[in-house]
């Protein structure tokens, strides 16, 4: 059956990374026969400009109906003295909580042509493959009661509250795991269970589910050593499952590993597999509408889609050899450009890749 998949440009260069990627796409349209139906939405700044709201009603609709959802980035100096509650980055908010996106996948990829760019020593991160699931609708990002209240000696005192139910971590555990099948079978779930009492629960749970899944190899690691470990030693990890709080700070940290914000894709996951995929960078409106923006990690952001959403593994396998292909032809756009190699354009880029697959 025809799947649909929902194309959100966004703001910046937004779309044009997006117009490289949809027409990897549609090369695999014409000559792999990947059967899916393409429809464009507004999203951000743009549609806070068309329509009033980072997130009209009919773009929650479209991605409601919608297979899959491919996102360029959104937001821009010109919104920024918005009221908070029509900001672009609202509109990302509003389409996770509206579609349920509790799983949210990291992966740090470095590429070995690319080992240079990163600040750690080459042998410590070339080839370094992990996945980072992070828990995105829950925890203390969410957690009632939460405020700033007076004491009654007048002092103020800020207040969050860290919580997860059973259900909430036990899907968080079954998405990490089902990725981890798909990749080296070892998981490390990451908490603080020696202080924090929710996280000990997130502990008993990872376990529990674990008897699920008897190939997978599951660990745990406090976090304040996971990141020691993922500085010292990073190739050690494959997939690791984490708290929104933990996994928002952990993910930062091993995507900086690789040096490379423009190679890295990520997604967000319901709990039938339907996703949202986008890039980790923002809009860079630095350099939007100059055609040098790196177009990678959007690309790469398609191939998880026909790995996660899709179940068309062979095809991202492709698109994944395509970009290893480039790098090694030493095509490099200006941010991971340096002396010797051939640096291109978003289009070039873009192109050079088709071409690869
Ligand atoms: P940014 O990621 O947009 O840019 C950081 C730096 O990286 C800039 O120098 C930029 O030129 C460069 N860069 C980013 N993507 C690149 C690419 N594909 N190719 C080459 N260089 C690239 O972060 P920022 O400057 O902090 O934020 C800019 C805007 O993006 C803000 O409005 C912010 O709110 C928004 N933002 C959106 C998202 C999102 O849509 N998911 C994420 C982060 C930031």
């Amino acid at each position: 059956m025809t799947k649909k998949i929902l194309v959100l440009p966004g703001d910046g260069i937004g779309p044009e990374i997006v117009a490289e990627a949809v027409k990897v796409i549609n090369r695999l349209q014409s000559d792999s026969g990947l059967d899916v139906e393409l429809e464009e939405g507004l999203v951000g700044g743009c549609a806070y400009d068309a329509k009033g709201h980072p997130l009209p009603d009919e773009t929650l609709q479209q991605a409601k109906e919608a297979d899959a959802i491919l996102l360029g980035a959104v937001g821009g100096t010109q919104w920024e003295s918005l009221d908070i509650a029509v900001r672009p980055e609202k509109g990302l908010l509003g389409l996770r909580a509206g579609l349920e996106l509790f799983s949210n996948l990291r992966p740090a990829i470095l590429y070995p042509q690319l080992a240079s760019a990163s600040t750690l020593k080459a042998e410590v991160v070339s080839g370094l493959d992990i996945m980072i699931v992070r828990e995105l609708t829950g925890g203390i990002y969410f957690g009632q009661p939460r405020g700033v209240r007076t004491l009654d000696n007048g002092e103020r005192q800020g207040f969050n509250t860290l919580v997860y139910s059973e259900s909430e971590i036990r899907r968080i555990a079954r998405s990490a795991f089902d990725i981890a099948m798909k990749r080296d079978k070892r998981v490390c779930s990451v908490d603080k269970a020696n202080v924090l009492e929710c996280t000990e629960l997130w502990r008993e749970v990872m376990i529990e589910v674990a008897k699920d899944y008897p190939e997978i190899e599951l660990s745990h690691m406090y976090v304040d050593n996971a990141a020691m470990q993922l500085v010292r030693a990073p190739k050690q990890f494959d997939v690791m499952v984490t708290t929104n709080m933990f996994g928002d700070i952990l993910s930062d940290c091993a995507a900086m590993l690789t040096g490379s914000i423009g190679m890295l894709p990520s997604a967000s996951l319901d709990v039938n597999g339907k996703g949202m995929y986008e890039p980790i960078h923002g809009s860079a409106p630095d350099i939007a509408g100059q055609g040098v923006a790196n177009p990678l990690a959007t690309i790469l952001s398609v191939s998880m889609m026909l790995r996660y959403s899709l179940g068309e593994a062979a095809l991202a396998d492709r698109i994944d050899g395509a970009v290893n292909k480039v790098l090694d032809d030493g095509l490099r756009t200006a941010d991971i450009f340096t002396e010797g190699l051939k640096k291109v354009s978003t289009c070039e880029m873009g192109e050079a890749v088709i071409a690869a697959i």
